[in-house]
């Protein structure tokens, strides 16, 4: 199988597997205990600290350990309007549901939340978030880059404007993490949020992290789950030992990643774009015109259904990705879509690939070969 679906998760790397293995027959303790096996598994989690903050440029004191992107997620936004006091917050259409959710509960509860428009190219719109901010703006949380498109969005612009302004300002940066280097400490984000098993860590197990100035996380995070204090109290339950060293094994790796590497997958997901602009002159790729994340190609093919393409790939052996979900037999178009201006049936005929980096110039030739032989098929049965 040609795995182009990276966007939904990655396969664990060879050094978190093995952090993994190690960490289930070694650091099995538990890591709260003040015994030898308990200190070995608490070595593991701190080691693992240390090379998740490295990889966002900030110490391991900011670094808190959750069960994946979603907690990480609602954990920041909770966490933000709580320290805040405000009552309104401004976000995008193109946040993921563990954000996007989150914020629709709390308007339920009385928060007023403002969405921004997003451009056809899908960046938000920086005027509204300036036109939109106020005094008791609480919070902004605008993704880093978008898992549909890949749209990697302003992030030291926005970080900028809310410089000194005392509103906090969240960046989930699940799909930005692995695929780009990532400095929030300088840029002035105070929380980002990631998940390791979009940059080749296990499932399972995510973080947030406070990137701000201030030393004390007191008063800044405000628990969800309140039960033994773990975490320095910030999110009770005992750590999932082999889960966060598998995390931090594959953070250690990214972070030591050649630019190089970047430019590979980079490369080929032109190359691919290319590609099928010859197979299908009339293919619309979303977010061309702007930064996008190394590996996702989002595109369109007018009159194709993303499912049809998606499934006719499948049994070619390829795994791609479409741009709407399937609940009962109805299909749900993409919020993203929605707000980039694409009709519901435009929405439904999105494709993601997203490229992991084993992917090679042979695999994106093969994916083009079985392309364009689907598009004969398929333009000769809509004849
Ligand atoms: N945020 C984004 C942008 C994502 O793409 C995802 C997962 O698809 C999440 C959050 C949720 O992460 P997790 O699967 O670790 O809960």
């Amino acid at each position: 199988m040609i795995f182009l679906d990276a966007n939904a998760t990655t396969p664990p790397s060879r050094s978190a597997v093995g952090a993994m293995l190690r960490a289930a027959r070694r650091g099995w303790a538990n890591p709260s205990s003040s015994h030898r096996a308990g200190r070995q598994a608490r070595q593991l989690v701190e080691d693992a600290r240390v090379t998740v903050g490295q990889l966002v440029g900030v110490g391991p004191e900011k670094v808190i350990f959750t069960s994946g992107g979603t907690e990480a997620g609602n954990l920041a936004v909770h966490s933000a309007v709580e320290a805040h006091g405000g009552r309104h917050i401004i976000s995008s259409d193109l946040e993921h549901p563990a954000v996007h959710n989150p914020l629709r509960q709390m308007e339920r509860q009385g928060y007023e939340v403002c969405r921004v428009p997003v451009s056809p190219e899908g960046l938000v719109n920086m005027d509204a978030i300036r036109n939109s901010l106020r005094a008791d703006t609480a919070l902004v949380s605008v993704m880093w880059a978008n898992n549909e498109t890949g749209v990697i969005q302003p992030i030291p612009a926005i970080a900028q404007l809310l410089a000194g302004s005392g509103t906090l300002f969240h960046s989930d940066a699940v799909q930005a993490a692995g695929k780009m280097k990532l400095n929030a400490s300088v840029l002035g984000v105070d929380f980002i949020t990631i998940s390791a098993h979009k940059f080749y860590g296990p499932k399972g197990v995510g973080a947030l992290i406070a990137c701000g100035k201030k030393a004390s996380l007191r008063g800044l995070i405000h628990p969800q789950l309140l039960g033994g204090g773990q975490e320095n109290g910030f999110r009770s339950g005992t750590e999932n030992v082999p889960g966060i060293a598998g995390m931090g094994a594959a953070a250690l790796d990214v972070s030591s990643h050649d630019p190089a590497a970047y430019d590979r997958v980079n490369g080929l997901r032109d190359a691919f774009e290319a590609g099928l602009a010859r197979v299908w002159p009339d293919v619309a790729i979303l977010g061309a015109k702007v930064a996008r994340a190394c590996n996702t190609s989002c595109f369109r093919i007018p009159s194709v259904p993303g499912s049809t393409l998606a499934y006719k790939l499948d049994k070619h052996g390829v795994a791609v990705s479409t741009g709407s979900a399937c609940h009962t037999g109805t299909t749900i178009p993409s919020r993203t879509l929605l707000s980039m201006g694409l009709t519901p049936k435009q929405a439904a005929e999105v494709v993601r690939v997203s490229l992991t980096h084993h992917v090679t110039n042979q695999d994106i030739e093969h994916v083009l070969n079985v392309m364009e032989k689907l598009s004969s098929h398929i333009r000769a049965s809509a004849r």
